[in-house]
C-alpha cells in the first residue's frame, strides 16, 4: 500500500467500523488461565513468545495467537502466568517485527519485555483502605522530579532510597539528618501545597535501569505507557517491585494530606518505533503526506489521538492510573497535540468513575510545531480553548511572561525585573485572563515556573546581575522573587510552582536541563534552609490564599470581582478586588504592586484596612496591623490589604 492510502484508510470512517474493537487488552490472569489479547488489525500472523526471565535467555514456549476478528487476537493457555515475562512476533505486510505488549501492565528490565502480573500481589499493605486526602479550598501544585527530589546527600534521606519512589514514603527527614531542618516528605507537608505533581513516572527509555545509578533524564520518552519506571525502583529486574514501590509512593503522599497528579504524555514516543507502531505500524503515529512522520512534538513521532484505537489507548491509559496507582490528577505534556474530543471524553470518564471534582486534569495548550492530524481534527490548543471543557486548566505563560519576562532571551523582562508596568495586563493576570481567551479561571494554571526553561531565580540573577553569580542570594533579586510570588498567589486560577522555587532553586543558569546531570538538577536541601526567609514568604502566601475566596473563585463569574485598576505611581499599580463569601472576614482586598525603587505612599479608599501581607511578611493576616487614610508601599514589593464588610 502507499503512503496516501494507507494513511486514509486508518482515518476512514470504514476501517473504524471494520476494527474498532472493545475488549479488554493485554494479558490477565487467573488461577487457572491466563488470557492474551492483542489489537493488530494489519497482522497477518502472531506468536506469544513466554520467557523466565525479563531479559537474556531463550523463549521457553512459543504460541500462536488466533484472529478473532475486530482486528483482535488471542490465545489463552490454561495455566496461571503470573510473574512470566512476554512478548510478541507481529508479521505485517510480510516483515516479521518483535515487541513486547503496548498494553502492559508489568514489565522486565528496561521494559524491553512485557510481565503477566497478578496485581492483587503489588499491593503494599493497607492500600485497600487509601484514599485521596479531602480537598483544601484551594489547590496548589508542586512539580516534582522523583530523582532530584532526594538525591542530595543533605536531604536526609537514607542513600539505598535517594532518588527513588521510596524517598517519597519516608517522613522524618532532616537536612543532613540535624533532626531540626525537615526535608522531603515532612518539609512539603510544612508548605502547605496541597497536589504533588510528579514528572514522568511511566517506564521511559532515556536512562538504562541497569546503568549507572547517577544517570539523569526528565524522562519525557515513554516506552511502557501502563507501567512505573524502572530506575526509580530498588529492583527494575522484578516487574512487581516498581508496581509496589510507586503505589507506597501515592499512598504516603495521600497520608501526609497531600494529593498526587501524574505528568503523562501520550502526544509522542521514545522512538517511532514504539510497541504500538510495530504491533500496527503507522495507525498509531500521525503521516504527513509524503510519508514522513508527523512531529509536532519535536520527537518525530507524533500520536493519532483522533482515531479511534488511539483515543481508546489514551483515554484507559489514564483510567488505570487513576484506577490502580489512585492517582488523583493528569498533567498532559504538549496537549496541543491532542484533541478536543479526547480530552473532554477523559473527564466526562474521571467524573463519571471517581466524583465530579476528583480528578484534576491540566496540560500545556501548545505543541512544538504543526502536526498532521486527520483534517477536521479540533487541537486543544490555545487557539481552540473555547471548546475544551472548563474543568481542565491549562498552563498560563502570559501571565508567567507578564511578571518575569519572556523566555525568548536571558534578559527579556517582565514587571518584577524591571520590563514596565501594563496595567491592564496585570489585572488580566489576576483575572486569570477570563474573557481574554479563558472562559473561567478553572482553565487557568498560573505559574512563574516550572521543569522547562530558567528557574525563576535564574531568571531574575539574568535580568538583574550582570556578574551571574547564581547561587549567591542578593536582597534586590531576592525582593523581586517576594512580589512575582505575591502576584502569582493573588491570581484567579490555580497556582503551581516548581520545586524550590520557594527558596530560590538555581540551575545555574542552564535554560534546558532534560539531561543535565544531577549537580545542575538536584534539589539542593542546604539552599532550602539558607533560603528559608523566601520560601516562608512563599509558605505564607499559600496559607493566606486559602482564606480568600474571591481569589479561589473558579466560576467564570470571578472576573467582575476585579473592581477597580489604578496607577499611583510609575511601575505600581493597585487592584481593588471582591473577596466576599464564605466566612472571610475580610469582604474587600486591595491588591498593590509596585516594581518601583522607592517607596510609594497610597491613598487608601475610606475605612479602615489590615495587613495581610506586605514586603516582610505574608502572615500579617494572623495579627493584622490596621491602617486608613494612606499606607506605605516599599520599593519592588507588595501590600495587600483587607477591609472587613458589614
Ligand atoms: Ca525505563
Amino acid at each position: 500500500m502507499d503512503v496516501k492510502k494507507t494513511k486514509a484508510y486508518f482515518d476512514s470512517q470504514e476501517f473504524q467500523e471494520k476494527y474498532h474493537c472493545d475488549v479488554p487488552l493485554g494479558s490477565f490472569c487467573a488461577p487457572e488461565v491466563t488470557k492474551f489479547r492483542l489489537w493488530a488489525p494489519t497482522a497477518q500472523e502472531v506468536t506469544l513468545r513466554l520467557y523466565r526471565a525479563g531479559t537474556g535467555g531463550e523463549p521457553y514456549a512459543l504460541l500462536p495467537l488466533c484472529r478473532r476478528g475486530m482486528g483482535l487476537w488471542s490465545c489463552a493457555p490454561e495455566e496461571n502466568l503470573d510473574g512470566v515475562y512476554y512478548d510478541y512476533l507481529v508479521t505485517v505486510d510480510g516483515e516479521t517485527r518483535a515487541t513486547a505488549d503496548p498494553y502492559a501492565r508489568a514489565c522486565g528490565l528496561n521494559g524491553e519485555r512485557s510481565m503477566v502480573i497478578d496485581l492483587r500481589r503489588t499491593d503494599p499493605e493497607g492500600w485497600a483502605e487509601d484514599v485521596a486526602p479531602d480537598l483544601s479550598p484551594e489547590t496548589v501544585i508542586y512539580e516534582v522530579h522523583v530523582k532530584d527530589f532526594s538525591w542530595h546527600p543533605a536531604s536526609g534521606v537514607k542513600p539505598e532510597w535517594r532518588g527513588k519512589f521510596l524517598a517519597l514514603t519516608q517522613e522524618g527527614t532532616t537536612l543532613n539528618g540535624d533532626g531540626v531542618h525537615p526535608t522531603g516528605l515532612d518539609y512539603l507537608k510544612d508548605l502547605g501545597i496541597t497536589h504533588v505533581q510528579l514528572m514522568p513516572v511511566y517506564d521511559y527509555g532515556s536512562v538504562d535501569e541497569a546503568g549507572d545509578p547517577g544517570q539523569f533524564n526528565w524522562g519525557y520518552d515513554p516506552v511502557n505507557y501502563n507501567v512505573p519506571e524502572g530506575s526509580y525502583s530498588t529492583d527494575p529486574a522484578d516487574g512487581a517491585v516498581r508496581i509496589r514501590e510507586l503505589k507506597q509512593a501515592v499512598q504516603a503522599l495521600h497520608r501526609k494530606g497531600l494529593r498526587v497528579i501524574m505528568d503523562v504524555v501520550y502526544n509522542h514516543t521514545y522512538h517511532l518505533d514504539s510497541w504500538l507502531w510495530r504491533t500496527v505500524p503507522w495507525y498509531y503515529v500521525r503521516q504527513e503526506a509524503d510519508g514522513r512522520p508527523s512531529n509536532g512534538s519535536g520527537c518525530g513521532c507524533d500520536l493519532a489521538s483522533e482515531r479511534s484505537m488511539c483515543a481508546r489507548y489514551i483515554l484507559e491509559s489514564v483510567l488505570y492510573w487513576a484506577e490502580e496507582y489512585h492517582i488523583d490528577g493528569f498533567r498532559f505534556d504538549l496537549m496541543g497535540l491532542l484533541d478536543v474530543p479526547l480530552l473532554n471524553h477523559i473527564r466526562q470518564e474521571l467524573d463519571q468513575h471517581f466524583g465530579r471534582g476528583e480528578k484534576l486534569m491540566l496540560g500545556e495548550p501548545w505543541s512544538a510545531g504543526g502536526t498532521a492530524a486527520r483534517p477536521g481534527t479540533v487541537l486543544a490548543h490555545k487557539g481552540n480553548l473555547g471548546q475544551l471543557d472548563e474543568r481542565i486548566g491549562t498552563f498560563c505563560d502570559a501571565t508567567r511572561d507578564a511578571v518575569k519576562g519572556s523566555l525568548s532571551s536571558e534578559g527579556a523582562a517582565g514587571f518584577v525585573n524591571g520590563g514596565g508596568l501594563d496595567a491592564q495586563k496585570l489585572a488580566c493576570c489576576v483575572k486569570g485572563w477570563t474573557g481574554s481567551g479563558m472562559r473561567a479561571p478553572s482553565q487557568t494554571i498560573t505559574y512563574l515556573s516550572a521543569h522547562d526553561d530558567w528557574t525563576l531565580w535564574d531568571k531574575l540573577v539574568y535580568t538583574g546581575d550582570s556578574q551571574r553569580r547564581f547561587t549567591q542570594p542578593q536582597p534586590e533579586l531576592l525582593r523581586q522573587n517576594r512580589l512575582a510570588a505575591a502576584i502569582n498567589f493573588t491570581c484567579q486560577g490555580r497556582p503551581f510552582l516548581l520545586s524550590g522555587e520557594e527558596f530560590g532553586r538555581t540551575k545555574k543558569g542552564v535554560k534546558n536541563t532534560y539531561n543535565a546531570p544531577l549537580d545542575i538538577n538536584q534539589l539542593d536541601w542546604t539552599l532550602a534552609w539558607e533560603n528559608r526567609a523566601l520560601a516562608e514568604y512563599y509558605k505564607g502566601l499559600i496559607a493566606l490564599r486559602m482564606r480568600l475566596p474571591g481569589l479561589r473563585d473558579k466560576s467564570s463569574r470571578a472576573a467582575g470581582r476585579v473592581l477597580s485598576v489604578s496607577i499611583p505611581a510609575d511601575n505600581c499599580a493597585i487592584i481593588e478586588l471582591d473577596n466576599a463569601g464564605g466566612d472571610c472576614p475580610w469582604g474587600r482586598l486591595l491588591l498593590a504592586y509596585s516594581a518601583h525603587w522607592e517607596t510609594v505612599y497610597l491613598t487608601l479608599p475610606e475605612g479602615e484596612w489590615e495587613v495581610l501581607a506586605d514586603a516582610n511578611s505574608s502572615y500579617g493576616w494572623r495579627d493584622p496591623v490596621r491602617v486608613w487614610g494612606s499606607a506605605a508601599l516599599e520599593p519592588v514589593s507588595a501590600l495587600i490589604l483587607g477591609r472587613r464588610e458589614p
